[in-house]
C-alpha cells in the first residue's frame, strides 16, 4: 500500500469501467475531470462510469473538477497544406485581431475579446505551452501585430500565455460558473481553479458554494507570477494547492519551477493543507510503455519534497498506456517511500503548526513519538470530517494511518491525503466498542496481525469535531472488555 496519492485525469483513454478499475487497482486515488475539454454531458457520462467503477473498488475514490479559469485560447485556424494548422517561422509577422476569424494568411483571432486592449507593445505572447513565441510590435483598436521569435505550426484552440500582461478577464468565467453548479449538483469532492491570481478569486467561489450549501474543497492552481506574489493569502483562502508546472513553466522562467515546487510544498506542510504536483510527470508514457529516467527522478523528487499527491494528465486521459503510467507512478512511490522510511535522516520529526486544529496537531505530534518509541505498526484515528486525518497526514508517520468515519464524503476527500487509508465505520457507542471493531477490521483487512501494537486515537464524542482526546495503545487480539466506560484512557487537557 503506497502513501503518496495519485490523481488520474479522465479522458477517452480511460473511459470504460474496466480501465478505471484497473487504474484504481494500480493505485489511482483521485479522478480529475478537466473542464477545459468536453461538454458537461460528456463529463456526466464519465462521472457515472467513475462512480460505477468506484462502487466495485475497496477504497474511496475522490473526484476533482478542474475549472479552466481565465485561460485564453487561439480561435479556429485553417489546415494549410495538410500541416494541421498555419505554419509560421522566425521573423514572420502575425496579426491577432479582435473579431473572430478562421486563421490563415498570417492572421488569427483568440477567445479573449479584450486581448487587443490589454496587450502592449513589447509584451510576449506564447502559444501552445510556449512552443511558439511572439513579441508584440504594434497595435491599433482592431488588432495586435507581433513578430515570431520561435516558429512552428499555429493550431486551433491552443493555449495562449501572456506572461508580461495584466489581463482584465474575470477570474471565474461564465463557463466556470456553469461547471461549478454542475459540480455542486453532482456532489464532486474537490474543485480546482486554474490561473488563480489573488485570494479573492477563491473567496468568490467559496461564497457561491456556501450559498448553495456545498462544502466542496477548493484547490488553488498556482500557475501565474501574480499568484506567487500573493501566496500567503491564497493558501489561507484555499483548502490546498496544485503546483501547476505546465503553465507555470511558461508564465515564468522555467528554471524557477523546481524551487517554487519545494517552496509551495513546504508552505502546505506548515499550513496543514494538501498539495499536488502536476504536469509532465511521466509525459513520455503518452506514447511509450516505459518512462524516461528523468521522469522517474521527477516523481521520486516530488515525494522527497513532501508532496501529498502526484498527478497524471495526458498520460491517463489520451495516452497509450494509462494503466502502465499509474503502475509506474505507484512503483516509484513505493520504492521512494521505503527508502524514506528506512533512512533515519529523512524521517521528519516536526509536524505542522496550523493555527486551526492546533489540538489535533498536538495529539498527532504525541502519537508520532509513541509510534517512533514503541514499535507501533499502525495508527487508527477517528476523523468524522476528515480534518484530523489531514493533520495526521502531515506528520509523515512511518506507518499507515487508517482514518475512520461514517461520512462517505469525508472518506472520499481523504483519498488526497498522504499516508491516509480511509475506512468507513458506523460510530461505535464507546471506546471499548471502537477498539473491538478496529481490532476486527485491521485483522480482516490485513492491516496488522495478531500481537502487533497499534495506536487508536478517538474522542469522547465520536463524530463531534473538536472532541479528540483519547490515545490508546492496543495490541491486536488482546482482551478489550475491561476498558472503562469512560471512552478515554489518556486524558489531555482541553484547550
Ligand atoms: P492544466 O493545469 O493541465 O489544466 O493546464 C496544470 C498545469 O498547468 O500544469
Ligand atoms: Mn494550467
Amino acid at each position: 500500500m503506497i502513501r503518496t496519492k495519485i490523481l488520474a485525469t479522465m479522458g477517452p483513454a480511460c473511459s470504460t469501467t474496466e480501465t478505471l478499475l484497473s487504474l484504481f487497482e494500480a493505485g489511482a486515488d483521485v479522478c480529475r475531470l478537466n473542464f477545459s475539454h468536453g461538454a458537461l454531458d460528456q463529463h456526466l457520462k464519465m462521472l457515472n462510469t467513475i462512480r460505477e467503477a468506484a462502487s466495485k473498488f475497496e477504497h474511496p475514490i475522490a473526484i476533482l473538477g478542474d475549472l479552466c479559469g481565465p485561460k485564453i485560447r487561439l480561435g479556429e485556424v485553417a489546415d494549410i497544406d495538410q500541416t494541421g494548422g498555419m505554419p509560421i517561422k522566425v521573423g514572420d509577422e502575425l496579426i491577432i485581431q479582435r473579431n473572430p476569424i478562421v486563421g490563415r494568411d498570417g492572421r488569427v483571432s483568440c477567445t479573449y475579446k479584450n486581448f487587443v486592449d490589454d496587450v502592449a507593445v513589447g509584451d510576449r505572447i506564447l502559444i501552445e505551452d510556449g512552443m511558439l513565441r511572439f513579441v508584440c510590435t504594434d497595435k491599433n483598436f482592431n488588432e495586435v501585430a507581433c513578430r515570431c521569435t520561435i516558429g512552428g505550426i499555429l493550431k486551433s484552440s491552443k493555449g495562449v500565455n501572456l506572461p508580461n500582461t495584466t489581463i482584465n478577464i474575470p477570474s471565474i468565467t461564465e463557463r466556470d460558473w456553469q461547471c461549478t453548479d454542475w459540480a455542486i449538483e453532482n456532489d464532486l469532492d474537490y474543485l480546482a481553479l486554474s490561473f488563480v491570481r489573488k485570494p479573492e478569486d477563491l473567496n468568490l467561489l467559496r461564497e457561491h458554494l456556501r450559498n448553495k450549501d456545498s462544502d466542496i474543497q477548493l484547490i488553488a492552481k498556482i500557475e501565474k507570477v501574480e499568484a506567487i506574489k500573493q501566496i500567503d493569502g491564497i493558501l489561507d483562502a484555499a483548502d490546498g494547492l496544485m503546483v501547476a508546472r505546465g503553465d507555470l513553466g511558461v508564465e515564468m522562467d522555467v528554471a524557477q519551477v523546481p524551487i517554487i515546487q519545494k517552496d509551495l510544498i513546504r508552505r502546505c506542510q506548515t499550513a496543514g493543507k494538501p498539495v499536488i504536483v502536476a504536469t509532465q510527470m511521466l509525459q513520455s508514457m503518452i506514447e511509450e510503455a516505459s518512462p524516461t529516467r528523468a521522469e522517474v527522478s521527477d516523481v521520486a523528487n516530488a515525494i522527497f519534497d513532501g508532496t501529498d499527491a502526484v498527478m497524471l494528465s495526458g498520460e491517463t486521459s489520451v495516452g497509450k498506456f494509462p494503466v502502465g503510467a499509474v503502475h509506474t507512478m505507484a512503483h516509484v512511490a513505493e520504492v521512494t517511500e521505503d527508502y524514506l522510511i528506512s533512512s533515519a535522516v529523512a524521517l521528519p520529526s516536526t509536524g505542522p503548526a496550523p493555527t486551526t486544529l492546533r489540538y489535533s496537531a498536538a495529539i498527532a505530534a504525541g502519537v508520532y513519538r509513541i509510534v517512533r518509541d514503541l514499535k507501533v505498526s499502525l495508527v487508527v484515528v477517528w476523523s468524522q470530517t476528515g480534518a484530523t486525518a489531514r493533520i495526521f497526514s502531515k506528520h509523515r508517520f512511518p506507518v499507515p494511518i487508517i482514518a475512520l468515519s461514517s461520512d462517505r464524503r469525508a472518506l472520499r476527500r481523504m483519498a488526497l491525503h498522504y499516508g491516509v487509508v480511509p475506512q468507513e465505520m458506523a460510530p461505535p457507542a464507546n471506546m471499548g466498542e471502537l477498539v473491538a471493531q478496529v481490532d476486527l477490521l485491521v485483522r480482516d483487512r490485513e492491516f496488522a496481525t495478531l500481537g502487533q501494537r497499534i495506536v487508536i486515537v478517538a474522542g469522547a464524542a465520536l463524530g463531534t469535531p473538536g472532541t479528540l482526546n483519547g490515545i490508546l495503545v492496543h495490541t491486536i487480539g488482546e482482551e478489550t472488555s475491561n476498558l472503562p466506560a469512560v471512552p478515554t484512557i489518556l486524558e489531555i487537557g482541553r484547550p
